[in-house]
């Protein structure tokens, strides 16, 4: 008897990069639990699978299966994520003059942000293994994200967000049938307090790298930017740097593709970029620690950079220094002028986040750093239009 599984997944175990643990995939994972690392994802990549099996695939994220975490197909909790447009800067070629500069817009993805794609993996692994409540702390994206794809999934979702967040991403959540918790504080306070409660009541948590599957969503960006730029790399990433999951994930991602034969080993330089409000990783980056020092500045406009300790800064650092990138803090009038100047000449109303790379890419070529005729990407993690009860017009 033939039993047909319809298993796509060629995911294979959970390695600790610190320790070298291996975890089992058929059971809930978090952390190591030897080290409390954030645990990466590892595939059976020596399958032959070519690039040229892609053609003709739905054009979300999904069309990277084999390398997403879900076995059986009927688990995926999909709305369309990924795929995202790369789009060239237009108007404001004066700026960018002897480089070709492009933007990945994430903001049509659904919940107008790419914490889509992140969700997505994660609730559907979710699924699989049988998780009835899934908890958050959230800046405020990855909570609308995660209340949609858990209502889609049949899945209770309770989402702990800094009260300081506008109104619509509260709305959101709630709308899509969350449980949501205003904290007077930071997203580490909203962390610390999921924390205590999901111990009590025994709430699966999607924290930002201490759940492993986020970040396999978002590793598809970098799918995506080898496929859109005919597997050529560009020569410079700006990433706006929260939590770091994006930055991690596309590292990730062109180490696999190099592994299936898809890519060579050139490398883009990776560059975090931060708010002042939270630039730990800036300033350890600048003064060659492995670590960043926890700090919180308060409000930011870019909600989704308020992150005062990253749990992956060790790997965020070592991806910086790997790829010969670097860090830049751009302040909150920085990111609100950069907000208008690309809605008025690029017709992108981009979020505070994106908005910060373009300032960040700006003060680079003039220092030199971006040097002349290199292909960048910018990308755009996020509609503006949630963000707008914060910018001045
Ligand atoms: C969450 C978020 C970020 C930061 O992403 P990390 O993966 O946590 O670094 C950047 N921009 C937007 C719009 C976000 O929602
Ligand atoms: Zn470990």
């Amino acid at each position: 008897m033939i039993i047909e599984l319809e298993q796509s997944s060629l995911l294979r175990a959970l390695k600790c990069p610190e320790c070298g643990t291996s975890h089992e995939v058929t059971v809930i994972q978090t952390v190591c639990t030897s080290c409390a690392s954030t645990l990466f994802a590892q595939y059976d990549l020596n399958t032959g699978i070519t690039k040229d099996s892609l053609v003709g695939r739905p054009a979300n994220m999904w069309r990277y299966k084999e390398f997403l975490p879900v076995s059986n197909e009927k688990y995926i909790v999909t709305l369309g994520e990924g795929f995202t447009p790369v789009i060239p800067v237009c108007q404001l070629k004066k700026f960018t003059s002897d480089n070709e500069v492009f933007w990945k817009d994430e903001s049509g993805n659904p919940t107008g942000s790419f914490k889509a794609r992140g969700i997505s993996a994660a609730v559907s692994k979710a699924l699989e293994l049988g998780v009835a409540v899934i908890a958050t702390p959230t800046a405020g994206n990855a909570g609308g994200a995660l209340a949609a794809y858990a209502a889609r999934a049949g899945i209770k979702a309770i989402v702990y967000m800094p009260k300081q967040t506008p109104q619509i991403f509260k709305d959101e959540c709630r709308l899509y049938g969350a449980e949501l918790v205003e904290v007077d504080g930071s997203i580490s306070d909203c962390g610390r307090l999921v924390n205590e409660q999901a111990l009590v009541h025994g709430w699966f948590q999607l924290s930002t790298l201490k759940e492993p599957y986020r970040l396999e969503g978002k590793k598809t960006m970098g799918y995506e930017i080898a496929e859109q730029f005919n597997w050529q790399l560009p020569d410079v990433i700006f990433y706006p740097t929260g939590g770091g999951t994006g930055l991690i994930g596309i590292w990730k991602a062109f180490d696999e593709m190099e592994q299936l034969g898809w890519i060579g080993s050139k490398r883009p330089r990776m560059v975090a970029v931060q708010s002042e409000s939270c630039d730990g990783i800036v300033k350890a980056f600048q003064t060659n620690k492995p670590v960043a020092d926890f700090k919180d500045g308060g409000f930011t406009i870019a909600n989704g950079l308020r992150v005062p300790k990253p749990y992956a800064d060790r790997v965020i650092l070592r991806v910086l220094s790997e790829s010969n990138g670097t860090a830049i803090t751009i302040t909150d009038e920085e990111m609100s002028s950069a907000l208008k100047e690309i809605a008025r000449h690029e017709g992108m109303l981009i979020a505070p986040e994106g908005a910060a790379l373009w300032q960040a890419f700006k003060k680079l070529k003039a220092k030199g750093w971006v040097r002349p005729g290199e292909t960048v990407l910018l990308i755009n993690t996020g509609s503006g239009y949630k963000y707008l009860e914060n910018v001045v017009i």
